[in-house]
């Protein structure tokens, strides 16, 4: 199959194109409300958009559909550009407003007006609500349907005047109270709103609704397919009867196709604000968020993105996607480009008793199948901690870490044995003290021994305090419906570690800390073992663990 056919919207663009029926080639839209901060669901939109248009040889535009300015703001408008722009996406010129149109928008609707399609309505909202109807039973005509074009041009310019009230009147298409489609049932096109809009300041005291505006902005930007969500389908007749109608000779297609969702999420901007809003969670960019914001900072790389939207695909079919598929795809980016160090979590002291003088500065490659990578010093040394998981002093059968009397190999280091386990007055294990083969070095082992397993370590003169934060699900259900209910509020977990020296030096924040995860610097404090304050601990967020059981079907 070609590249370019991988679904059912790349197949009907390919068939337009052959059929030589698209004017300006392909265009496509990615139309954000600035109300909010972008999501993996907004990345999947995104990537379908910027990406047919790109296979095709087309254009997208950015276009922000900031006509309601009750929500709307310029620091949302920043965050989405950035966002975009992170993902890989670029715009060129091609970036508007829905505001941008207002005029336009203004002259078409008072168009409809003159043509008898349209009228303003003074029901009150509740009114408006109680005479729509029923999915199984007609909606009434409203009392002011039948206004004279006269009146009806003169409310709307008064209405624009900032001669009312809020609420007072509306603009409604005149179509068909009957309609079995609700969205079809003189839908309000303008309503009264004095509000400062963060483009166009007081101009306007109506602003247009977005069903009306969005098909004009569509058509006046000649957008080739308008790629939207599938709860729009039903808004489609709408999307038609307005462009069918409006003095314009342009008329895009809606095709809809399904909403990402991830399991253990939630994705709208509305539930997100709510959390933000509750101080659940650490703003928009916190790292258990489905937010491009958070995504990022917790050492989520674009491509890993890309990939899962790219692997998720475009159907019609509702889906609610797996976290592991994500996970994998940012393990697939992560391996080849992560440079690897050794931190210890939990750390466990061990003296190496028979170790003097000055520690020994050896080297480790930054990962181990990528010589091009280079390489770090490390240091060993008769202090050292070792993870305290890997030591035990009643092992099961079979452990293949330290034990009392056994051998094990400390990574790109020596070959150390236990001796003597230091408890304190209740019993707890303090310190291990231990001895090291001088003739055991890494890759220089002419020792003949067989340790049980290599564990990783960091030297005490070598390490640099972290902190390393990791993260839980969000919600407890896949598919979480009580927000308050299935929130997860033990999604973060915070440990005090240690990590080698070194890994202040890479420029790329991410990182593989061996045998725990793949972790990435968010702050660069000096890791002083001596400091207490924040300032000095060196935080990591961990972005994922290196457990991988799921794999990719065939
Ligand atoms: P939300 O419910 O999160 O506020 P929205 O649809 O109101 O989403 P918009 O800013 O209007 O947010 O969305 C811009 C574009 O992104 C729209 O075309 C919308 O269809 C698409 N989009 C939003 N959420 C998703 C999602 N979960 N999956 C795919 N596309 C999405
Ligand atoms: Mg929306």
């Amino acid at each position: 199959m070609a590249a370019d056919l991988r679904d059912f919207i790349r197949n009907r663009i390919r068939r337009d194109l052959d059929e030589g029926t698209l004017e300006h080639g392909v265009v496509t839209r990615f139309p954000p409300e600035p109300n909010g901060h972008l999501h993996i669901g907004h990345a999947k939109s995104i990537c379908l958009n910027f990406g047919v248009a790109e296979e095709f040889g087309g254009k997208t535009y950015l276009r922000f559909d900031d006509t309601n300015p009750s929500k709307e703001s310029h620091e949302f408008v920043e965050s989405i550009q950035k966002d975009v722009n992170w993902l890989g996406f670029d715009w060129g010129e091609n970036l508007t407003f829905a505001s941008d149109y207002f005029d336009q928008l203004f002259a078409f609707a008072k168009q409809l007006i003159v043509d008898g399609k349209a009228f303003v309505c003074s029901q009150s909202a509740d009114e408006m609500r109680q005479s729509r109807g029923t999915l199984t039973e007609p909606g009434t005509d409203s009392p002011f349907r039948d206004r004279t074009v006269a009146e009806n041009v003169e409310l709307f310019e008064r209405m624009r005047a900032g001669a009312f009230d809020d609420g007072d009147h509306v603009l409604r298409a005149r179509i068909d109270m009957a309609s079995p489609n609700i969205n079809l049932r003189d839908p309000v096109l303008y309503r009264i709103m004095h509000k400062h809009h963060h483009r166009t300041g007081d101009r306007w005291c109506i602003y247009p609704m977005y069903d009306f505006t969005h098909c004009i902005c569509d058509a006046l930007e000649g957008i080739s397919h308008s790629l939207c969500t599938l709860e729009f389908e039903d808004h489609r007749p709408l999307y038609d009867w307005v462009s069918d109608n409006i003095n314009i000779d342009f008329h895009p297609p809606q095709i809809e196709f399904s909403r990402l969702g991830l399991e253990y999420n939630v994705m709208s901007k509305r539930a997100l604000a709510r959390l933000v809003g509750e101080g659940k969670v650490d703003g928009w960019s916190d790292p258990r968020l489905p937010t491009l914001a958070g995504l990022r900072r917790r050492g989520v790389p674009a491509g890993a993105i890309r990939e899962f939207c790219q692997r998720i695909g475009v159907t019609k079919q509702e889906n609610l996607v797996e976290v592991e598929l994500l996970e994998f795809c940012i393990r697939q980016e992560l391996e080849g480009r992560a440079p690897r160090a050794m931190a210890v979590l939990e750390p466990l002291r061990v003296l190496v008793t028979n170790f003097v003088g000055e520690d020994e500065v050896l080297n480790a490659p930054w990962h181990p199948q990528y010589p091009e990578m280079g390489t770090r010093e490390l240091l060993f040394g008769r202090e050292l901690f070792i993870e305290r998981s890997d030591f035990s002093d009643d092992p099961p059968k079979k452990f293949k870490r330290l034990s009392p009397g056994a051998m094990i190999r400390l990574r790109y280091a020596y070959i150390i044995r236990c001796d003597e386990v230091e408890r304190n007055e209740s019993g707890d294990i303090q310190a291990i003290r231990a001895t090291y083969f001088p003739d055991s070095r890494s890759g220089n082992d002419s020792s003949g021994l067989k340790p049980k397993g290599v564990i990783h370590y960091v030297a005490a003169s070598n390490a640099l305090r972290v902190e390393v934060r990791s993260f839980g699900h969000l919600f407890r259900t896949p598919d979480p419906k009580d927000m308050a209910q299935d929130f997860n509020a033990d999604s973060v977990t915070s440990t005090d570690g240690v990590v080698e020296r070194a890994i202040v030096e890479t420029p790329d924040p991410h990182v593989q800390f061996e045998r725990t995860g793949y972790f990435y610097r968010e702050s660069s404090g000096n890791g002083s073992l001596d400091g207490h304050g924040v300032e000095d601990a060196l935080v990591f967020n961990q972005t994922v663990s290196l457990r991988d059981s799921w794999k990719p079907g065939p």
